[in-house]
């Protein structure tokens, strides 16, 4: 995996948006965004809390989704951050792509958790419906999640 280095200070101003715009911009075509994702930053998934609190240490792996929402959520930041190597690892392996190239510039807008079917810390199997806003449209599915030695993984839209 390649990593680029980039003048994180000059994107510290604006919002989480406009800076991750830049920070493609800056990146070109040339493909996978590598974090950092600046962590006292609010988290992309709209929970609220600081990324630093909330989805980062998830794509650390310094702790682990509790729930399926909770990897949702972590996901779709992962996908605002552009952290390939965390959507890979938590994609079930039966239906993990072999790569995954994000899209540059899709311009992410928020997330809204519409529903959710078991997929709790008692569970091994659950479906988050959600709708994933970007500039110009959402992407609405359910998805389903299973949990394997205590980890939950994506496994596919129903
Ligand atoms: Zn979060």
């Amino acid at each position: 995996m390649r990593v680029f280095v980039v003048p994180i200070l000059d994107l510290h101003t604006g919002s989480s948006e406009r800076k991750y715009t830049k920070l493609l911009a800056l990146l070109g075509q040339a493909g996978t965004v590598t974090p950092p994702f600046p962590p006292q930053e609010m988290c992309p998934c709209g929970s609220g809390d600081l990324f630093e609190a909330c989805c980062g240490p998830l794509h650390d792996d310094t702790a682990v989704a509790p729930t399926a929402e909770r990897l949702m959520r972590s996901r779709y930041s992962a996908y605002v951050v552009g952290d390939v190597k965390y959507l890979l690892a938590t994609w079930h392996p039966s239906t993990r792509p072999q790569s995954l190239h994000l899209e540059t510039g899709t311009g992410w807008r928020g997330l809204t958790i519409l529903r959710t079917h078991q997929g709790g810390p008692e569970h091994s199997r659950g479906t988050v419906e959600f709708e994933a806003f970007y500039a110009g449209g959402s992407q609405h599915e359910n998805s389903t999640f299973v949990r394997e030695d205590g980890r939950w993984f994506y496994v596919a839209a129903l």
